[in-house]
């Protein structure tokens, strides 16, 4: 086809799908900090904290669009229409995540909006949250004994509906589950792995604040982790740790240094 002199393609904006990592920014990658020093504009989460948002240059011109669960900054929608028309107007974008923008971050709708609108777009994966809370508490993800398949499950209840997990993947043995933005509904969580056929010893435990200063650890079982979570006032964010890996933290932690388990 020939190509139209008269009016050359104008030239598109590119994305930079960027996760952060955990929190601790000394976890963010390489390739990150280079995209995050010569950032120009910025769309970011709240999970990305200030450490991170530190290392943008000044003049770096950028907007905060949520989402914690109970309030979005800009729906999800309106977000990746911003993206979209930020880039079809020449802006280099950097679309800040936390942990990694492909797990429970949306980064796929994103990129997937990118890909149907032609803008052109890179993605720089970041350390999850499981793997930063798992360092920290000292829980192995996967053990050939303990644990022989992780699964990274979402604990959110769609607003004014059931919880609606897949109980019998979850409830599996000889698993590790991961269970992200499952603190509002832990007894739920918990009573559910029971009534589908885990035991109620089985090792559980939340890492709350993962891999940031005040960073904390409550350990239990999935008969005893509702009530110690609510005496300890845990918050979100926090990750939900289930299976026998968890038992390993108290052995890790007598040689290594481990977040601190709430009393
Ligand atoms: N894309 C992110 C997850 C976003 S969903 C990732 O890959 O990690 C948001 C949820 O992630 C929170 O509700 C919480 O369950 C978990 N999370 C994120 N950062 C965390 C942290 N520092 N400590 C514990 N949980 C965290």
């Amino acid at each position: 086809m020939p190509r139209d002199l008269d009016h050359p393609p104008r030239r598109f904006g590119t994305v930079t799908l960027l996760g952060a990592g955990p929190g601790d920014p000394e976890l963010l990658t390489v390739k990150a900090v280079k995209a995050l020093r010569r950032a120009r504009l910025v769309l970011h989460d709240h999970l990305v904290g200030d450490e991170v948002l530190a290392l943008l240059p000044p003049g770096c011109e950028k907007h905060y669009v949520g989402k914690e669960s109970a309030r979005h900054a800009l729906p999800q929608r309106e977000i990746t229409a911003l993206l979209v028309r930020l880039a079809h107007q020449g802006h280099d974008v950097l679309r800040l995540k936390g942990g990694d923008g492909y797990i429970f971050g949306r980064g796929g709708e994103e990129a997937e909006a990118l890909a149907i609108a032609g803008v052109p777009f890179t993605v720089i994966p970041g350390l999850t949250a499981a793997q930063g809370a798992a360092a920290a508490a000292g829980i192995p993800l996967t053990h050939r004994d303990h644990g022989r398949a992780l699964v990274l499950a979402t604990g959110h209840g769609r607003e004014g509906h059931p919880l609606d997990l897949d109980w019998s993947l979850l409830a599996r043995p000889q698993q590790t589950s991961v269970i992200y933005m499952g603190v509002a509904h832990l007894p739920a969580i918990c009573a559910g792995l029971v009534a589908h056929g885990l035991p109620a010893h089985t090792p559980a435990a939340l890492v709350e604040r993962a891999t940031l200063p005040g960073q904390r650890c409550v350990d239990g079982t999935l008969a005893t982790l509702p009530a110690l979570a609510a005496e300890a006032g845990i918050q979100p964010p926090a990750l939900i740790f289930v299976g026998e890996v968890v038992r390993l933290r108290s052995v890790l932690a007598s040689a290594q240094r481990v977040a601190p388990a709430v009393r």
